[in-house]
């Protein structure tokens, strides 16, 4: 069994742009993943989604597991014939929401178990079943279950942490039923402490994944303490598989992730800021329910080739969120996800070109342009 295969074209200081090649299809890297939680993108159908250039979207396993259920969507056909999305997906652990969302949740050596917050029923998650509910969804990259270690934390609190977490992550190796085009990703924890962060890299290295994600970040900690966690973590993890920065960020994290050898990302940012008025753009971020926006024609970014920006003004959106009609979540949500998804295409054409220090500059200075709004 190969798990995928995972091609470097091309690479401009730590960046690297490349393809991963899946069961489901290619992901072009850098790639950023729209965060389809319940079984889909919020606001977007998935023709809407594919249209942006998106190659792999996130469901999330704490949601599914609960509603509709992973033997039901089993029985179904699987996660993409239930979504309409025969394209790579990559689902989460559960860890993560259980300890966001669920209510009395109890966490012991081997698993957690915690009531759902949709009916109060119990359930229990181990490395085990996580894995194998990420396997009946068919995910095309299943997550290690870990412990999402908050913050802030002592460096003893998140040692203790991080060692819980490789602990499941041998046993969620354990659990995985390789098959071809197919894989498991192990996190790196340890805080925002170098010293446990390189130790966790170097435990899952050990155990052996096919791709190594960097978790824990983007918690409150800020940009300047998740980029030295980076700089302290990317280095040591292998340079043949892909690296994914979990739950960043915003279109200047990113850049500055991929500046450090991130691979993949995934975020509600873009689809979240969509559903309540706010656009990212290429000349900054913009809150269309501002007044300065009922009489602007212009088209939201100028540069973008989504619906809203092609058939409408600023001030048709302003009008939508004004009079909280149901398409003006859609049609942000929409310019959200394309703008992301032209910012990937650009940072990988970028690397490949060897200008990525130049696009940075660009990108910022041009945010730097309209906002605040
Ligand atoms: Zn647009």
């Amino acid at each position: 069994m190969t798990a995928f295969a995972h091609i470097v074209l091309a690479t401009d200081g730590a960046a690297r742009t490349g393809v991963l090649r899946t069961a489901h299809g290619d992901i072009a890297t850098p790639a950023f993943m729209p965060v389809g939680t319940a079984g889909t993108v919020k606001a977007m159908t998935a023709d809407a989604v594919r249209s942006t250039g998106a190659d792999i979207v996130l469901g999330n396993t704490y949601h599914l597991m609960l509603r509709p259920g992973a033997e039901r969507v089993a029985s179904l056909g699987g996660l993409h014939r239930f979504m309409d999305w025969p394209g790579p997906i990559l689902t989460d652990s559960g860890g993560f929401q259980v300890m966001s969302l669920a209510k009395l949740r109890k966490l012991d050596p081997d698993g957690v178990t915690f009531q759902s917050h949709l009916d109060g029923s119990t359930h229990r998650l181990t490395p085990a079943r996580s894995i194998e509910i990420q396997h009946l969804l068919d995910a095309t990259i299943t997550m290690a279950l870990d412990e999402c270690t908050s913050f802030p934390a002592t460096e003893e609190q998140a040692g203790v942490s991080m060692q819980l977490s490789m602990h499941w992550a041998e046993q969620s190796r354990a659990a995985f039923r390789p098959r071809d085009g197919y894989g498991l990703f192990g996190i790196v924890q340890g805080s925002v402490y170098p010293g446990l962060r390189a130790a966790s890299a170097r435990a899952l290295t050990a155990i052996g994944f096919d791709g190594y994600a960097v978790g824990g970040l983007a918690i409150g900690e800020g940009q300047a303490t998740t980029f030295a966690v980076l700089d302290a973590t990317v280095p040591q993890l292998p340079t043949d598989a892909p690296r994914y920065l979990m739950g960043v960020g915003t279109p200047d994290d990113l850049i500055g992730a991929v500046q450090r050898g991130i691979d993949m990302f995934d975020c509600v940012i873009p689809t979240r800021a969509g559903r309540t008025a706010r656009a990212y753009t290429s000349r900054g971020v913009f809150n269309l329910r501002n007044a300065r926006f009922a009489d602007d024609a212009a088209p939201l970014d100028a540069g973008c080739a989504c619906p809203a920006c092609i058939r409408h003004s600023r001030a048709y959106l302003h009008h939508l969120f004004k009079a909280e009609e149901m398409l003006g979540p859609m049609l942000l949500t929409w310019h959200n996800v394309q703008y992301y998804q032209d910012l990937m295409r650009s940072l990988r054409a970028a690397i490949a070109d060897h200008r990525l220090q130049a696009f940075a500059s660009a990108a910022r200075a041009g945010w730097a342009s309209e906002e605040p709004s």
